[in-house]
């Protein structure tokens, strides 16, 4: 599968990847180096950061463009620009601190592409091997976690990937390091980083002519690194990248990585692709610590760092592959599925309060003991003073869909359990209703929000694959396990299509959720998936309105009039643009012009990789 982390300038002629500045210097130059003649090249420093190399009186200047918080590009201390596409415009009419004017694109010759860094091409194999092994996942349930998390993932590894390299030693004394680096080989350049305090500062000790030399690496307020009067980095691997490639200030350039003894076993063996430095490779014979904590866990890396939960303010938040409710519990084999997915009574515990209610019943929390332990659920019980045939058909009938369906996005069956009452157990989403949680979480921000719904369309995307129609997706169906872990729930409505129809004929108007219908629901009683997607942009609005009522004040005819006329709701005032187009998109009143799940899904994903880099 391709990387959907697009570069933001991999469309442009004149950037060249991850040159070098001396690169950069000779294709200035072939270029005829006439002043105004630039280039664009990705930073070798900085994440996701950019450098500027720029001609003028037969000397080129390279300016640092620093990816911002907020997203946004500048040159250290200049204004800031959407993209770098956007600054390189703004500096070929403002020269605004650079030496000259850009005039000239220096573009890539015929058949050059991009050139992508060493971490670029391993990145995609690390994420999948770290998430392989950090949460024992395969197939499926690996695919997810990766397209969901991709831009907390590549974090993770952008900070912890240092852990893996042969060439770190973690926390070793002075003189232990030097008995290393003595050990064996002594080619000169031959180097290892080891840890220093617990304050993220490092050394780096490399050989030269037999004598062991020490580099201070600290980090400074902004949690960039360097060594005293050198280059800063965001992390150690661009570090040591650097320079192997250049001194630039040392007494020569790194060139192999001291091995750690006795570490053999290569538990993050992916595949490595030649690296133009060579300390990259090694990473498939030499990685791994070979010490006690053999996985790649992010918990056992963060506590070898010695604080607890508590002092570290940076804790990372927990990833949807954290929680119990990832995997469907059956996925374990030791779990046995029920047969007939009836549940042992004597297993379940029903806990005081209530969850929730409707007119089919309660909903309470409840535990259920599995063979791994006990299992927090949520119960829906039906009233059984009603005795009315038809709820407890209901009832069944959503077992029976749930039961067809796993998927991280949806909320599970654990089973099914007739005793005192029906009663449908499910997977326990704690934190309740998307809408509900959004009215008291005002502080929730966009790209939490983004998130949310995004993961809220792969589930979609989910059903969509395997032909069943929601038909009652709203913010309040939605029901989240974490703050940034939603599951799709309620499928008192749903249905599989049959092999020959994609759409469900319903025979008469129910009690139906019309402000989330779209027109051919109202008009035809016909439902799909596309008509779910009109239902998700409904959704969508509610989410960036934190939970408010759709088409507030109105009545379900007078929605539907306003849909008929053309008329949509507006923006909501914290909703992205380009979210809110894709709003009214989810919002196209002909059925076959509308975008299905697929596309939905890429464009929610691709925007949510854009403003999370
Ligand atoms: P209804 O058909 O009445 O809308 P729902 O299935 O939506 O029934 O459940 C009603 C309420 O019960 C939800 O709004 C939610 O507050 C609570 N609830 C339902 N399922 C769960 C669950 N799996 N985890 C936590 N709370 C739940
Ligand atoms: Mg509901």
């Amino acid at each position: 599968m391709a990387s959907n982390t697009a570069n933001p300038a991999n469309h442009l002629p004149y950037f060249f990847g991850n040159i070098t500045r001396e690169d950069a210097e000779e294709y200035l130059m072939q270029g005829g180096a006439s002043d105004g003649l630039y280039l664009l090249r990705q930073s070798r420093n900085y994440l996701g950061g950019f450098a500027l190399s720029l001609a003028h009186g037969r000397k080129v200047h390279h300016y640092t463009i620093e990816r911002e918080l907020s997203g946004s590009y500048a040159i250290a201390g200049g204004k800031s620009h959407a993209s770098p596409a956007e600054l390189v415009k703004y500096h070929s009419e403002e020269a605004d601190g650079l030496i000259c004017l850009l005039r000239k694109p220096f573009n890539r010759p015929p058949g050059i592409e991009p050139k992508t860094g060493p971490f670029e091409d391993l990145k995609e194999n690390l994420i999948r091997e770290y998430v392989k092994q950090t949460w024992n996942l395969q197939g499926h349930a690996l695919e997810q976690a990766i397209i969901s998390q991709k831009p907390q993932l590549e974090k993770l590894i952008a900070t912890t990937a240092h852990e893996k390299m042969p060439w770190f030693h973690g926390r070793i004394s002075r003189e232990e390091s030097e008995h290393r680096i003595l050990v064996g080989s002594r080619n000169n350049g031959k180097f290892l980083i080891r840890e220093r305090d617990r304050n993220g500062s490092y050394a780096l000790c490399l050989l030269n002519d037999g004598k062991v030399l020490h580099y201070r690496i600290d980090r400074d307020k902004t949690g960039k690194l360097s060594i005293p009067d050198g280059k800063r980095f965001d992390t150690l691997w661009q570090l040591v990248e650097h320079y192997s490639y250049k001194p630039d200030g040392l007494l020569r350039v790194l060139t192999t990585p001291c091995p750690q003894l006795g570490s053999e076993n290569d538990n993050f063996g992916f595949n490595a692709h030649p690296s133009p430095s060579g300390t990259l490779p090694k990473l498939q014979s030499t990685i791994g610590h070979s010490l006690e904590e053999a996985p790649f866990n992010p918990y056992v890396l963060q506590r070898k760092r010695g604080s607890t939960e508590e002092e570290r303010g940076d804790q990372r938040e927990a990833l949807p592959m954290d929680t119990e409710v990832y995997e469907s519990p059956y996925a374990d084999p030791d779990e046995i599925k029920p047969k007939n997915v009836t549940l042992d009574r004597k297993l379940l515990t029903l806990e005081e309060g209530e969850l929730g209610s409707g007119n089919f019943g309660t909903v309470k929390k409840g535990l259920y003991r599995m063979k791994k332990g006990a299992k927090p659920v949520a119960v829906k019980i039906l009233k059984n003073e009603s005795n009315d045939p038809a709820i407890k058909d209901e009832l069944l009938r959503e077992a029976n869909v749930m039961q067809q369906l796993d998927n991280p996005y949806i909320v599970r069956m654990i089973g099914i359990c007739e005793a005192e009452a029906w009663m449908l157990v499910m997977e326990m989403a704690e934190l309740g209703p998307l809408n509900r949680f959004l009215q008291k979480n005002r502080h929730v921000t966009e790209k939490n929000i983004t998130e949310l719904v995004h993961q809220v369309s792969m589930g979609m995307k989910y059903l969509e694959e395997n032909n069943f129609v929601h038909r009652d997706l709203a913010a309040r169906n939605v029901l989240l396990v974490t703050q940034h872990y939603a599951k799709i729930s309620d499928f008192g409505l749903s249905k599989a299509l049959s092999a020959d129809e994609n759409y469900y004929k319903a025979q008469s108007h129910g009690k139906w959720p019309v402000k989330w219908y779209a027109p051919e629901c109202m008009n035809f009683y016909k439902f799909s998936s596309k008509s779910d997607v009109w239902s998700f942009g409904v959704l969508m609005w509610e989410a960036f309105s934190y939970g408010q009522k759709p088409y507030k004040g109105m009545k379900g005819g007078e929605v539907a009039q306003m849909i008929e006329r053309g008329e949509r709701m507006e923006r909501p005032e914290v909703c992205p643009t380009e979210v809110y187009s894709l709003m009214k998109l989810c919002w196209t009143y002909n059925v076959d012009d509308r975008p299905g799940f697929v596309a939905v899904e890429l464009r929610l994903r691709n925007y949510y990789y854009d403003i999370s880099h």
